[in-house]
């Protein structure tokens, strides 16, 4: 779209200009174009002033190969033609002609005076060519109406520039033409409230013979046309159902147009937008629910609840806050965007039901919860990492290693909200929780690999029990038993900061792993849980 400059405060500018008569502060830039035979286009440079073209002597000069010299102390230029010297005086109307073989100078009279910009010259255009023509005759003519020099005789430029108008109802408004029968240059529109349309076009002139003839009716119900020396004014009375006007050049063609927009159609277009942001709303929503960007961790036990304790006494609680605090700076310092949720950062006792709420307030997008393994009886040399799911436990194990952290709410003073987890009830709940289901299974299954190898120990799968940490959570959720206190050398490294960076930094590699997969799957709609089996 041609971009539309506002040109109104220049137009009253040129109007005043007229009536002071103060003419050569006035004048505009533009450019005479050179078109002869067998010579490529050229351009001259030129002013336009108040319809006078000017056109640079000097330019002239070079274009035709006539030799001129320039004085510029004494503001003067003098041209050589084969048989003649014209000189030029700036803010001078007389040129001095002298004829070289008899060295006789006459005076000619421009129109107007002799032009001077950035110290070159300007003469009249059309009264230069014609003297030139006189004095070396060549063929060549000027039209003022093309700014054109040529050969031979150029067609006198159309007499109107705004030929007619039109009006059509379109499907969504009317479509007001202004035809022009030339590129039309600056152009204002404005739309008053009470329905006044006002076109200005700038160097424009309206056959208003054809314009009477438009026949009014009920959106174009009057036309009025003023036409000045630098533009016309083309006033339209429209009905008042015409709420806003959207004025544009057609690039294919020289028209104007003007598309008028009612209040039904603008209300149609707000409804239409309001639709479109709400489903804008809905994708960007949709957008935020694929980003793995809440991440909820949980330090098992903690405050009044030890945990289990290990074979020289290392409290679980400890474990699992040094391990979770440690995991959380991984997280953040190495995953844009996500942020990290504790279900407890300090020696605390947290409820098992608080927890799963606090990581639903976050809108956590996985849950991971944190704990230490032990046997019966200890020591013994059991060892390693396990992930489970919540599901009723299947092994004899599995359902005594959920017996343990589920004695968590043994701490609590009210454990009456525990007891409708009776084992029926929690096939229930565990069902709930089938929506995410698939994917805690593939968290597990990342993470239980990246373990296995960034812990060099084998990898003996995923299991399930019924946690109730895990219930409540409406997220994808494991719960990791990182090692077994009851073995004493496994309890040395969760003891020791470093065995808990490198359990945390495994663990990391899990949810990274299981980040990248799950975003890449749902940037291209596939299911993120479909993966890997
Ligand atoms: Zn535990």
């Amino acid at each position: 779209m041609k971009m539309l400059r506002f040109w109104r405060p220049l137009s009253i500018l040129l109007i005043l200009s007229q009536i002071i008569q103060f003419q050569s502060a006035h004048a505009e830039k533009t450019t005479v174009r050179v078109q002869l035979e067998n010579r490529p286009a050229s351009y001259l440079r030129s002013y336009d002033s108040l319809g006078v073209i000017y056109v640079s002597i000097s330019d002239y000069a070079s274009y035709f190969s006539l030799p001129f010299a320039n004085n510029p102390l004494r503001e003067k230029i003098e041209v050589r033609l084969p048989s003649h010297r014209i000189k030029a005086t700036a803010e001078n109307p007389y040129l001095v002609i002298t004829d070289i073989n008899t060295n006789v100078a006459s005076v000619y009279q421009l129109p107007v005076n002799v032009l001077c910009m950035d110290s070159l010259y300007y003469v009249p255009a059309a009264t230069f060519v014609r003297l030139v023509e006189r004095l070396a005759p060549s063929g060549i003519s000027f039209s003022a109406g093309y700014r054109l020099l040529t050969k031979g005789l150029v067609a006198p430029a159309p007499k109107f520039d705004i030929t007619g108008i039109s009006l059509e109802e379109k499907r969504n408004g009317y479509l007001l033409t202004i035809k022009a029968s030339r590129k039309l240059g600056d152009f204002d529109a404005f739309l008053k409230p009470d329905g006044w349309l006002f076109v200005t076009i700038a160097d424009a002139r309206a056959d208003t013979a054809a314009l009477s003839r438009f026949k009014t009716g009920q959106v174009l119900r009057r036309l009025l046309t003023f036409q000045s020396p630098t533009s016309v004014q083309l006033t339209f009375q429209l009905s008042r159902d015409v709420a806003e006007i959207d004025p544009l050049l057609d690039e294919n063609s020289n028209d104007l147009l003007i598309s008028l927009h009612t209040k039904r159609e603008i209300e149609q277009a707000d409804l239409e937008k309001k639709q479109r942001d709400e489903m804008r709303e809905r994708l960007e929503q949709r957008r935020s629910e694929a980003k793995l960007d809440v991440i909820v961790i949980d330090a098992g036990h903690g405050g009044k609840d030890p945990g289990t304790i290990g074979v020289r006494g290392v409290r679980e609680k400890d474990v699992t806050l040094g391990i979770a605090l440690r995991l959380g700076k991984l997280i953040e310092r190495n995953l844009k965007g996500v942020k990290v949720v504790y279900t407890r950062k300090t020696d605390t006792f947290v409820e098992l039901d608080r927890r799963a709420q606090i990581a639903n307030e976050a809108n956590g997008k996985l849950f991971v919860s944190i704990h230490c393994n032990s046997t019966e009886r200890k020591p013994s040399s059991a060892n390693g990492f396990e992930i489970y799911l919540l599901r009723p436990g299947k092994t004899e194990n599995a359902i005594r290693i959920a017996e343990v952290e589920n004695a968590a709410i043994g701490y609590e003073t009210d454990q009456e909200r525990y007891k409708k987890l009776t084992e029926e009830n929690f096939i229930l709940v565990t069902m709930r929780q089938s929506a995410f289901a698939k994917y805690s299974e593939r968290f597990a299954e990342i993470a239980a690999t990246d373990m296995a190898k960034h812990l060099k120990i084998q990898n003996s799968g995923v299991k399930q029990a019924g946690f109730y940490v895990l219930v409540g959570a409406s997220m994808p959720n494991v719960l990791v038993e990182t090692g077994y206190l009851s073995n004493r050398t496994e309890e040395r490294v969760l003891k020791s900061a470093q065995g808990q960076e490198r359990i945390a930094k495994a663990l990391f590699q899990g949810i990274k792993d299981y980040k990248v997969e799950y975003e890449q799957a749902v940037s291209e709609g596939r299911n993120p849980a479909g993966q890997g089996r």
